[in-house]
């Protein structure tokens, strides 16, 4: 006998649990009262809603339960950020990262299982690609989190979930979409749109396609303001281009209400992009639009060649471009002592594009070309 597998409540936004009582044909109100339960008091058990019938808690267990990626480790760093290794069904890992920070406590989540896009600084694109993951295991980085802080502190609440761990959240659209869904419920996590951030290189199309169905915040990763550069450390460039990607960012910016911006991150890296003319470059480029900048300090990682600009070139990164009135500020570097800082998450999985390999190969070539 086939057993059926139980369908993970965790990927289903309020709506779809609505339809889902429908069609049981139940009271929709029933979809805010089972999330309420498995959000906010942490009922995974469902016949423990007494409030519902026995013969719907029975259906609810028989065909339903609340997935939980597993946790297999968790690292503190010395600055109090703390980083979740986490597992999915099929064993591989991915890497979630809490950063408090006086009364804000952000949560960076992972979209996808290592990265397609490979771009030239980040060692997440250096692991290659294992998928894409589901609602459920997006929702489920934060409630695993949001479950440990209310045993450990008494309180389980987040201030801001941004999607800047491992992965391309527009590359999984719909998935990313629902969560972002259920991070702004008030019958789950109740964020504000404005704290929920979708990080992207810049899948242009996708950026439309948010334009009427989200109203989360958006940044874009830039890193250089010509095609040239850009195209060398984010090969997406390619295919979407500097032109092409600020008319979406504007489309989307007019899709918001006026007071709120885009963030352009742009990662310095030493000698690459972090002339003054650079600065000059990027606030041309970005000046029409409601924006402010985050620059990243490079973090390196073992067999990059990049490196991080030296203080007073990244300070004066930032000075070029607030002298010209362009907001601007530097994301302290966190956690890197447990290797949580951005562009460091790898996790530990199966490589889908044997880009990992390639990768090892180039890199023993380089070391043995050396000798
Ligand atoms: N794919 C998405 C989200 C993940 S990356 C995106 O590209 O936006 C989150 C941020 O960290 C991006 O701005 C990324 O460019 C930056 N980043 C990646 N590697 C880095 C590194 N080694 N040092 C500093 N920032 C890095």
């Amino acid at each position: 006998m086939s057993v059926i597998p139980k369908r993970n409540i965790l990927d289903y936004s309020r709506t779809e649990l609505e339809h889902l009582f429908d069609a049981l044909g139940e009271k929709s109100y029933r979809a805010a009262q089972l999330m309420s339960s498995v959000y906010h008091r942490n009922v995974d058990d469902f016949n423990l809603n007494t409030n519902f019938s026995k013969s719907l808690r029975a259906r609810l267990s028989e065909g339903y339960e609340v997935g939980l990626p597993r946790v297999i480790s968790q690292r503190l760093s010395a600055d109090g950020t703390r980083k979740w290794i986490m597992a999915r069904q099929d064993g591989n890992a991915i890497e979630t990262v809490l950063i408090p920070d006086g009364r804000r406590r952000t949560l960076c989540i992972s979209s996808q299982v290592g990265c397609s896009l490979d771009c030239s600084f980040c060692a997440t694109g250096k692991q290659g690609f294992g998928g894409n993951l589901t609602t459920g295991e997006i929702v489920g980085q934060v409630l695993n989190v949001t479950r440990a802080l209310e045993v450990e502190e008494g309180d389980a609440s987040l201030t801001n979930v941004v999607f800047m761990g491992m992965g391309e959240p527009l590359l999984n659209f719909e998935a990313t979409m629902r969560a972002a869904d259920i991070f702004l419920d008030d019958n789950a996590f109740g964020l504000s749109k404005r704290r929920v951030t979708v990080s992207t290189a810049g899948v242009v199309p996708r950026i439309y396609d948010m334009c009427g169905t989200t109203e989360v915040s958006l940044a874009v990763s830039l890193h250089a303001a010509t095609d040239e550069l850009r195209t060398e450390l984010v090969p997406l460039n390619r295919k979407h281009d500097i032109s092409s990607l600020m008319a979406a960012c504007r489309a989307y910016l007019q899709s918001l209400d006026s007071r709120r911006v885009i963030t352009f991150e742009y990662t310095l890296i030493d000698s690459i992009n972090d002339e003054p003319e650079h600065a000059r470059q990027l606030h041309e480029l970005v000046r029409d639009l409601r924006n402010k900048i985050n620059l990243i300090p490079f973090n390196p990682y073992p067999g990059t060649n990049y490196r991080r600009p030296e203080p007073d070139r990244i300070k004066a990164f930032q000075k070029a471009l607030l002298d010209l009135g362009q907001m601007a500020t530097v994301r302290t570097t966190r956690g890197d002592d447990v290797n949580a800082a951005c562009g460091q998450l790898v996790g530990d999985f199966r490589d889908r594009t044997r880009r990992r390999e390639r990768h090892s190969n180039s890199r023993s070539a380089e070391i043995l070309g050396s000798r």
